[in-house]
């Protein structure tokens, strides 16, 4: 069973369908009754960790196949830099390319539990993909708020799964287009009895536990030993706070002898995070937004100072890369290590490049960088990627001769 404490005023929260504590408006953080992790076989994917989970009856469960994503050893980005010991948790295979997946097949889950018809979100794309790919599963309706400069290519995916998708203005870099937004749909759900489920802590504290499976399985996949540092792309910072958390459970079951570092990776036109992790302040918003890497651009990060704190806690720290540096970081994962990536998820390895130069990551440590999520997702860069490489057209006859 689990339980629901307030993450500022450490009270217990009797309503376990509630987002935030109604004392203060606190991060509630879903805590389970024993530290155990007993693994369900039975069941698939990230549903073996079921007893980690809020879920209450297995027969809920809303599932595409999330989780168990490779964990791959790198074959010549590390290597080039020397660095022997470095991996890739490629999120994009799971069911609609990202790693959301994990969030909404819990997210949806927790919504058949609860009983309710249907739910609403904002995104600038991954989330509601998995939200409406969920949702079409679960047979429940979908209201998507998105981003006014989400890629195209994304809300087309959205789309196909058949959701109503809207496009609010200012959103995604007006923080009071973005504070009205998310108050009139948690408004909106009250008024209905749907579920809003947003991918953050702040939020939705019961989906993002779902996004903790990836450090169960970072740490099942090399066979219970930690990681010493783990790169992961932060916009919101749920997900990193997330995965700290797993690993930190992990740890406490006992399956493992030490913690990593976390490192919060993100674009530099639009790092509210790092700014206030170099400044030793909390986090504040951005005026606006100048970095163009869909799926990790926030002005307002809603789990921003939970990441601070796991900055904190993990003796780790938070690096900003240039888009055109995550850009030549995306073409690298594709040409020469096979991951087609989208650049949210590049920015890892850009981060761990320049870590490298500047002294901070030694050659020694066991790196996990999270690859959030797959190339196709952005199409606009999978573009920008290739507009400069030559496609000559040539006779059937010459193909004898381009032999080196
Ligand atoms: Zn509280």
């Amino acid at each position: 069973m689990f339980h629901l404490v307030c993450m500022t005023c450490g009270r217990t929260c009797g309503d376990l369908t509630v987002a935030n504590c109604p004392h203060d408006g606190g991060v509630l953080d879903v805590r389970y009754d024993s530290a155990e992790i007993p693994l369900q076989r039975h069941l698939p994917g990230i549903w073996r960790y079921a007893a980690r989970l809020p879920l209450t009856d297995e027969r809920h469960i809303v599932s595409l196949g999330e989780g168990d994503t490779p964990l791959l050893s790198s074959s010549q980005l590390g290597p080039g830099i020397s660095l022997s010991r470095l991996y890739f948790k490629n999120e994009g295979l799971n069911p609609t390319g990202s790693y959301k997946d994990r969030i909404a097949a819990v997210g949806i889950t927790y919504l058949r539990q609860l009983g309710r018809r249907a739910w609403a979100a904002t995104s600038s794309g991954n989330a509601g993909a998995s939200l409406a790919a969920y949702g079409a599963r679960a047979a429940v309706d979908g209201y998507l708020f998105t981003l006014e400069r989400a890629p195209r290519a994304k809300i087309a995916q959205i789309m196909s799964y058949g959701p109503q998708v809207m496009s609010v203005k200012r959103l995604g870099y007006d923080p009071a287009a973005e504070k009205a937004t998310w108050d009139n749909i948690a408004a909106l759900c009250d008024a209905n009895n749907w579920l809003m489920l947003i991918t953050a802590r702040s939020n939705s504290p019961q989906s993002m536990e779902g996004a903790k499976t990836i450090s169960y399985e970072v740490c099942q996949q090399l066979h219970n030993e930690a990681p010493d540092v783990v790169y992961v792309p932060v916009g919101g910072g749920g997900l990193l706070s997330t995965i700290w958390k797993g690993f930190k459970e992990w740890h406490a079951a006992g399956y493992i002898d030490g913690l990593p570092r976390m490192v919060a990776v993100q674009p530099q036109g639009c790092d509210p995070i790092t700014q206030a992790w170099r400044e030793g302040r909390p986090v504040q918003p951005l005026d606006d937004c100048a970095s163009a890497v869909s799926g990790i651009i926030l002005t307002s990060p809603p789990d921003g100072d939970l990441v601070l704190q796991d900055l904190r806690e993990s003796d780790g720290w938070a690096v900003s890369i240039p888009d055109e540096v995550t850009y030549q970081a995306q073409s690298e994962l594709a040409s020469r290590e096979g991951l087609f990536v989208e650049p949210a998820a590049a920015v890892v390895w850009a981060a761990i490049k320049e870590d490298r130069r500047a002294g901070r990551l030694g050659g020694d440590e066991k790196v996990v960088s999270i690859l959030t999520g797959i190339g196709f997702k952005d199409s606009a860069a999978v573009q920008r990627m290739t507009d400069d490489k030559p496609l000559p057209m040539i006779e059937a006859s010459e193909i004898l001769h381009i032999a080196p």
